[in-house]
């Protein structure tokens, strides 16, 4: 048996192990991994999950048990590689030697930080490994403002990062925009106003001169090339990233001027026994800081090492990234002699295709705010685009089908062919290609187009809500209520996999809230939360909160104004009556709220849900109260309903509306569910919204008492919940049910399904065990803790917000400044004839 031995246990060595475990079938190689690290290989491209809870257990790379064969491949952690000795073929650690008949150096990157002065100062981070994540995250409890020094991709993630760990955050980019090796001017700046608006402040064109401490001896200022300074209690050098080159260098191996361990197509160093691979080799004078270039040299390596000639084929340098919560996705070369550009800046998209001259080929493109078409286009790199240029610019919604040479999946070099093969093998869904193929297994970008060529190859697909859980919302919600589940790692550990992601993870704390599970930031249940109900207040484009209290019936006593109207001028809020019969208080901070809520609720009020996937409003019309034409009490009713329903989690935003009369002032027909007063009682309209695609409710009862319209809002509302899935309307629900409103009569009125009285039961549970969020938020100092990482300079001015006055209310800033999103030219090159 020939040796081979690994020095790095990072993303492309843990790889190159199993591919050459998994080819060498005759057990030629014992393989021999020394890993600097304490820890086995993990993903470090999903590394910032780590700030959305995930343990370094979850974000392990090798499967359970695999280095459990001592003999054929063994791995030593904390085992750092100081020597090679080439001529006795041995690596030396503080431990041993090693000796090998091949040596596959994997080493990776170091984080590159500039030498401004007080780069060292205590209260600097980097962030490249768990342990710099770890450091960061326990130096940042309680502090309040961090800056990342680089704009670039990474910079982007560790600014996301700060901004999770509670910090005002602000990044620094050298260059004049951000993501400056990646996007265009107008793609950068189309970024820019998203992060800005998401309340990160935003230096481009900025130096960093120098790092200065306070009296602790920590980082207490950034200094910048113009003079300015800049306040931080810490900071994140994010400035790119240097290969890890010295044992090669000590070694005698050539390396490249600018680092990096020289290799030829083959991964050879100028040791004929000696390969690099990944991030620490320099492939025919390039470095590659994807993770896709390294798998495709660890696969040539263990082939050559198996005898089986292969050689390194260049790159897809084609990334998707959800940067902050933006889609941003840069694939091809970008370059083309005819460039097509779309932008809107009302919904902040921006898209570029380069093309051919004749327009026939596609070369690459960028996309920022909707990079829905990018794995469809990125499979379409060097052939025609496979339908309309304005269906993949405008909504990504495509038609058309790719060849089967495209290469579907890049970071593992998969082609559609090789998911049809798949497919044809037997794989029915996506983690079945995944297990086949590797493909969608790394940046996970890929995961759309796996759905839709499984739909193009006739496989008839399951609902699943996404990789973590095989099943739909609806199933979800019968399993987590059959099962008594409480918890969504609970969840995950008996009916799923992995740890949840931004689809999942939002969709179990609705259900897990609709069955009233407690408070929505009772313990594990706060993490899982979306930014709005993390806060429970409205996330504006400022980085600013709304606050909306409810207003039953929009009845409201005049004391009751008068505190609103104190509110609102105490704490500087722009304030609007809303479509919805409700106050909302524009522009607090997020240190703000839980002050603002403590003057709200001692006087009465309680939070509007105007954040939550729940209940919204329950509009009316003044009724006999004061109407002459009203013929019932659509005020009383409102109110009624309103309180019934309040705090109610539901798969999306409700909204509802009581009319005194067939005048129908309060426009019931448009809500999802809306009450019109008759004579004899009350009529019953259902599934009907507003919005981009407005559909008038259905007339469902008739002349109902006011018992009986009760209970039928009550049903069907609990039938909504219980088989919507995500972010499904009543409109969309409604019109997805077989028998569409017959049958929901039927199951609601005649009982057809026999499930009223399980119904009835959930909804007076729900009636029963309602507390206000807000309330509850204010009564318990842990939940309260959140909001305290900004209270620690109360006075101090949020530096990142900044607002105008507008009709005499103050407004952001941003709001007014103008936005180039296309250039000050067409960007359409001239080309030679
Ligand atoms: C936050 C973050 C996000 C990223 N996002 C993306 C992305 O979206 N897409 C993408 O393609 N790439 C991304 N990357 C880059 C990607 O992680 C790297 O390309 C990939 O990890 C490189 O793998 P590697 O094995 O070459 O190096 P590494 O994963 O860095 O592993 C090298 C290992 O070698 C060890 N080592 C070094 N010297 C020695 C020694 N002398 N002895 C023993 N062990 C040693 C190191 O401790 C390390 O564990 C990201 C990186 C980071 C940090
Ligand atoms: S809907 Fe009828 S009762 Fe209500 S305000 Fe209009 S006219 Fe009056």
């Amino acid at each position: 048996m020939s040796r081979v031995v690994v020095v790095g246990n990072g993303m492309v060595g843990q790889r190159f192990v199993e591919t050459l475990r998994a080819r060498d079938v005759d057990g030629r190689w014992q393989i021999t991994v020394l890993a600097e690290e304490n820890r086995p290989a993990y993903d470090r491209v999903g590394l910032s999950a780590f700030f959305s809870g995930a343990t370094p257990e979850e974000l392990s790379l090798v499967p359970e048990g695999f280095y459990d064969h001592e003999g054929d491949v063994c791995l030593k952690l904390g085992a750092q590689v100081t020597e090679v000795d080439r001529d006795r073929k041995v690596v030396r650690t503080v431990d041993g030697e090693y000796p090998y008949d091949a040596l596959v150096l994997a080493t990776g990157s170091y984080s590159f930080v500039p030498p401004v002065p007080g780069h060292d100062l205590p209260g600097t981070f980097v962030y490249r490994t768990i342990d710099d994540l770890v450091a960061l995250r326990d130096y940042a409890a309680g502090r309040g403002v961090g800056a990342v020094v680089g704009g670039g991709l990474l910079g982007l993630e560790a600014a996301n990062a700060l901004r999770l760990l509670g910090l005002q955050t602000h990044i620094v980019e050298f260059a004049p925009r951000l993501m400056p090796q990646q996007l265009d001017e107008s793609g950068a700046a189309m970024l820019k106003v998203q992060v800005e608006a998401l309340g990160l402040t935003v230096h481009t064109a900025t130096k960093t001169e120098r790092l200065e401490p306070g009296a602790d001896g920590a980082v207490k200022s950034m200094v910048f090339g113009d003079g300015q300074e800049l306040g931080v209690d810490l900071v994140v050098f994010a400035a790119g990233v240097r290969p890890r080159d010295e044992l090669a260098r000590k070694a005698g191996l050539t390396v490249g001027e600018r680092g990096g361990i020289a290799v030829d197509e083959t991964c050879r160093t100028t040791d004929a026994d000696v390969y690099a691979i990944g991030e620490c080799a320099l492939m025919i004078d390039r470095v590659y800081g994807l993770v896709q270039p390294g798998y495709a040299m660890a696969e040539v390596v263990a082939q050559q090492l198996l005898d089986q000639p292969a050689t390194f084929k260049g790159a897809d340098l084609s990334t998707k990234l959800k940067l902050l919560g933006i889609d941003v996705a840069v694939f091809g070369d970008a370059q083309g002699e005819l460039d097509v550009v779309y932008a809107d800046p009302a919904y902040g998209v921006y898209a570029k295709l380069a093309l051919t001259d004749d327009a026939q080929t596609l070369l690459g493109g960028i996309l920022v705010g909707d990079a829905s078409a990018y794995a469809t286009l990125r499979a379409s790199i060097g052939g025609p685009i496979p339908g309309k240029l304005a269906d993949f610019l405008g909504s990504g919604q495509v038609e058309g089908t790719l060849p089967g040479t495209a290469q579907v999946c890049s970071c593992n070099a998969v082609t559609k062919n090789d998911v049809f093969e798949a497919i044809s093998d037997g794989c029915k869904d996506v983690p079945g290609i995944k297990a086949c193929t590797k493909a969608g297994t790394t940046c996970g970008s890929c995961v759309p187009l796996l759905k839709s060529l499984l739909a193009e190859a006739g496989v008839q697909q399951d609902k699943a809500i996404c990789e973590h859980f095989a099943f739909s919302r609806q199933e979800l919600f019968d399993l987590i209520r059959v099962r008594g589940i409480t918890t969504f790692s609970q969840l995950v550990a008996e009916h799923g996999q992995g740890r949840g992601c931004d689809l999942c993870k939002p969709t179990v704390a609705s259900i897990l809230a609709s069955l009233g599970n407690g408070h929505v930031l009772e313990g594990e249940q706060a993490t899982l939360q979306d930014t709005n109900d993390h806060f429970l207040a409205n996330l504006q484009r400022n980085g600013t909160y709304s606050v909306v209290p409810r207003i039953p019936g929009g009845e409201i006593t005049p004391d009751k104004l008068i505190v609103i109207g104190e509110v609102a001028r105490d704490y500087g809020l722009y304030t609007k009556i809303t479509g919805g019969q409700r106050i909302d208080l524009l522009g607090a901070r997020v240190d703000q709220l839980p002050a603002i809520w403590r003057r709200l609720v001692d006087a009465g009020f309680e939070s509007g849900h105007a954040y939550g996937k729940a209940l919204r409003t329950v509009k009316s019309c003044v009724g006999t109260t004061w109407c002459r034409y009203g013929v019932q009490d659509s005020v009383g009713l409102a109110i009624a309903l309103e309180e019934r329903y309040r705090g109610l989690r539901a798969p999306h935003k409700i909204k509802c509306a009581v009319s005194g009369c067939a005048r129908e002032c309060a426009e019931a027909r448009s809500k999802d569910f809306g009450v019109i007063a008759t004579e004899n009682g009350w009529n019953l309209f259902l599934g009907g919204n507003g919005g981009f695609r407005p559909r008038h409710a259905d007339l469902f009862a008739t002349d109902l008492d006011t018992a009986t319209l009760v209970r039928y809002i009550d049903r069907f509302l609990m039938f909504y919940i219980r088989t919507a899935d995500r972010l499904q309307r009543t409109a969309a629900w409604l019109e997805s049910l077989d028998g569409g409103l017959d049958y929901l009569r039927e199951v609601i009125v005649d009982d057809s399904l026999g499930l009223c009285a399980d119904l009835d039961a959930a909804m007076d549970r729900h009636v029963g065990s309602y507390v206000d969020e807000w309330r509850a938020t204010l009564e318990d100092p842990d939940k309260l803790r959140r909001f305290v990482s900004f209270v620690n300079a109360p006075d101090a001015p949020d530096p990142s917000i900044e607002f105008v006055t507008e009709r005499g209310q103050r407004v952001p800033a941003q709001h007014r400044q103008p936005v180039v999103v296309a250039g000050t030219r067409l960007p359409v090159r001239e080309v030679d004839p």
